[in-house]
């Protein structure tokens, strides 16, 4: 079995829906449309990779997703269903049950969450305490069981250490059992292991694909690796300048990519299986300035299948099968 073959727990039952999602930036030199008409469902089990290069809009999807942006940025336009509800018209209160409880997010840098003058005690208890309105002792043997899950040794004692007590490696298992410790339906994702040196990003790969199949959680996985969503999802979506250009199951991506920048993107991933004397594949160019975008394939000053028309026009998206799917002009 390769490693495409993914063992999935995803179901049928669709537990969030983000329609046509639109976060711009108003800034003094113009737009910045950081996302521009986003859709995707994320089912129950499902693990979804965003993936594209920095700039490209993942991380404000993400915080789009949780109502998260603040100023300059804004929420123009799209829905952002939760079970039905639209999270963007919430009320804080609502909200609050929700981030954290229902849906929570780790990240790459476990010391911008942890707060370093407080024991993983304490926050963790609190945070267990507040949503699962648990008394302080069985919040407390809650907060172990998962560090024991996460695979911290010693997890009795090393509760109540401190962020800086820790490895890299282990503050961000620590963050990943913080981010599981209320049984989260489910758990957004960050560049989780980009901090990370290979060996122990393989190992939080693992321990988070591990620990969400057995809590049956939904991932949304932001990364700017294929190599990482390769292993990990059952579902990828590329995104380039604030849009979505292809969207389909991880192994149909993998085998038969259409947007020249996803096969560029699958290129550039180190291949173990391959003779080392070529030089690895790298994009030419840069990400487009984003700033008042022309109504054009943003892709096209780098793209060597460039024609005419993709100076001209934004590709419409085309269907292909198993919901596969792209927008490039070559397929339109
Ligand atoms: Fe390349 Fe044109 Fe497709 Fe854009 S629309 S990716 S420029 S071929």
């Amino acid at each position: 079995m390769s490693d495409l073959d993914n063992k999935t727990n995803m179901t049928d039952e669709v537990i969030l829906q983000v329609k046509k999602l639109q976060t711009y930036f108003h800034i003094d030199e113009g737009i910045v449309k950081a996302v521009d008409g986003i859709t995707f469902d994320l089912h129950k089990g499902e693990t979804v990779g965003i993936v594209g290069e920095s700039g490209s809009g993942k991380s404000v999807t993400n915080l789009s997703i949780m109502n998260l942006v603040t100023t300059p940025g804004k929420i123009e336009g799209g829905e952002v269903l939760f079970h039905g509800e639209d999270i963007l018209k919430m009320s804080d209160r609502e909200i609050q049950s929700i981030r954290g409880n229902k849906i929570s997010m780790i990240f790459q840098d476990p010391m911008s969450s942890l707060n370093p003058f407080l024991r993983i005690s304490t926050q963790m208890i609190e945070t267990i305490m507040l949503h699962q309105k648990l008394d302080k002792k069985a919040a407390k043997l809650k907060a172990i069981e998962m560090l024991k899950l996460a695979g911290i040794p010693a997890a009795e004692e090393r509760i109540d250490c401190y962020p800086h007590q820790f490895s890299g490696g282990m503050r961000q298992r620590v963050m990943i059992a913080m981010g599981l410790s209320c049984n989260p339906e489910i758990l957004i994702a960050d560049e989780p292991t980009s901090a990370l040196d290979v060996t122990i990003q393989a190992q939080i790969l693992d321990l988070m694909k591990d620990l969400t199949a057995r809590l049956g959680t939904a991932v949304i996985m932001i990364t700017h690796s294929l190599g990482v969503v390769a292993g990990m999802c059952d579902t990828i979506m590329v995104m380039y300048a604030g849009r979505v250009v292809e969207k389909g199951k991880t192994a149909d991506i993998f085998k038969e990519p259409k947007h020249p920048y996803t096969k560029g993107l699958i290129k550039s991933v180190p291949r173990l299986d391959k003779e080392n004397s070529e030089r690895l594949f790298s994009i030419s160019g840069q990400p487009p300035n984003v700033i008042d975008l022309p109504p054009c394939c943003p892709f096209y000053p780098r793209c060597h299948k460039a024609m005419d028309i993709c100076k001209k026009q934004y590709p419409p998206v085309q269907e292909f099968e198993n919901g596969h799917c792209s927008s490039c002009w070559l397929y339109a």
